[in-house]
């Protein structure tokens, strides 16, 4: 589906030698920029594959964010649960290393009372359905919830895939990208850039990524002072959501919450070697 395809699978052409030697060619440059783009991460320090810039990821999430609110019914009418997602949101980023990074978190709940979901834009924008909101049973599952979204914006998941994308559909969208400058409006005008930005709101993470979110989510509700075991709550929300007729959407996006609980176990014991501190709230 695009430019965040993980089919790598293109038509055949066969019978045209010089076209496929500029395919390889630009195969082999794919790799090359692919390979030889690696930043720092600005709040774990590690390297990775990730070809833009901090104020890159921020621009193309509030570019994406109106699409994302649209496609869940908008901003939710809610006032006092936007009023309470926004001020958790903060409180996970005021005890979290990423208050020093350069992103822009913002946090918003979205009206869609069927779907049961949350997302994250790159560079700060973060989203949960009223059809999950409602479901929560603690605030501390509020906190896990946010706090596994802030974990994919931290970890740069969808910068990542976007590098991925250029691995494997070649320079086009790696073009379009590298021109791309978010103080000038014109060059968001470009259709590769366009194109990107609405796929940014149906972009999976992989497996891989889920797990590190989970991890960033137990990390993220004990700093502020809630029982990271509030994740392990908040699988069980997902899981007996999963016996209506439909599944919820958050499947869609994210692993089985069955295997998930053993890993969150697993994180928050290597966490927490020595046991859980007393006093956190449920
Ligand atoms: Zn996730």
């Amino acid at each position: 589906m695009g430019l965040f395809s993980n089919n790598q699978e293109q038509p055949r052409r066969s019978g045209c030698t010089g076209r496929l030697l500029i395919g390889a060619v630009i195969a082999v440059i794919s790799l090359v920029s692919y390979f030889g783009t690696r930043s720092a991460n600005p709040v774990t320090g590690k390297v990775q594959h990730v070809g833009i810039t901090p104020s890159q990821e921020i621009a193309l999430g509030l570019q994406a964010a109106p699409e994302m609110a649209s496609q869940y019914g908008g901003e939710s009418p809610d006032a006092a649960g936007r009023q309470r997602v926004d001020a958790m949101g903060r409180q996970l980023l005021s005890h979290s290393t990423a208050a020093e990074s350069p992103y822009k978190f913002e946090f918003h709940l979205l009206a869609d009372a069927t779907t049961i979901n949350a997302f994250a834009l790159p560079g700060g924008q973060v989203f949960i359905t009223k059809g999950l909101f409602d479901r929560l049973q603690t605030e501390g599952q509020l906190a896990g919830v946010l706090g596994h979204e802030m974990g994919h914006v931290i970890e740069r998941h969808s910068a990542q895939q976007i590098a991925k994308a250029q691995l494997t559909q070649g320079l086009t969208g790696a073009a379009a990208i590298a021109t791309y400058d978010p103080n000038d409006p014109s060059s968001r005008s470009s259709a590769a850039v366009a194109m990107m930005i609405g796929q940014l709101v149906n972009l999976r993470f992989s497996r891989t990524d889920e797990l590190q979110a989970d991890d960033w989510g137990v990390t993220l509700t004990a700093a502020s002072g809630y029982d990271p075991r509030a994740m392990v709550g908040l699988m069980k929300v997902l899981e007996d959501a999963s016996h209506g007729r439909s599944p919820p959407e958050f499947f869609s996006t994210h692993p089985n919450p069955e295997n998930r609980i053993s890993r969150i176990e697993a994180a928050i014991q290597k966490q927490f070697p020595e046991g859980l501190p007393a006093g956190l709230k449920p």
